[in-house]
């Protein structure tokens, strides 16, 4: 159940931002999930769909992204995306990241442990009430 507390803690974070800035609804928010963070981003997505229920955000559009950790090689200089196994073992154990190049693990990890809120797009009501129509 680490995603549900994942989840209620974007949820406090989302609600305070619309309550700060008096926002009518919120109407989109962007989440970035590091994959090595080891939360499971549509079990995520599903507790911020049931935290949102009668709130600002209850019809938010919620898009989670997982994002692969960044790996330098110390063996072959390769720099760029690790991909992270996905095998049975891999929820339990951290996973054993090797360069996607030349197989080593002789290699340095950036990235992909966190979990980032990284846009909120919002509605605010009209100032003034002045209509359009
Ligand atoms: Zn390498």
């Amino acid at each position: 159940m680490h995603e549900l507390s994942l989840a209620m803690q974007i949820q406090q974070t989302v609600l305070k931002a619309a309550l700060e800035h008096e926002v009518q609804a919120v109407v989109e928010v962007d989440i970035d999930i590091g994959k090595l963070s080891l939360f499971n981003p549509d079990q995520v997505e599903f507790w911020l769909h049931q935290l949102f229920l009668d709130t600002v955000a209850e019809h938010a559009e919620i898009s989670v992204a997982a994002i692969s950790p960044t790996v330098k090689c110390a063996d072959c200089g390769y720099e760029g995306a690790g991909e992270v196994p996905t095998d049975s073992g891999f929820h339990i154990f951290m996973p054993a990241l090797r360069c996607p190049r030349c197989e080593s693990s002789n290699i340095a990890v950036e990235g992909g442990r966190d979990v980032v809120i990284k846009n909120l797009r919002v509605a605010k009501a009209a100032p003034g009430g002045g209509a359009h129509a």
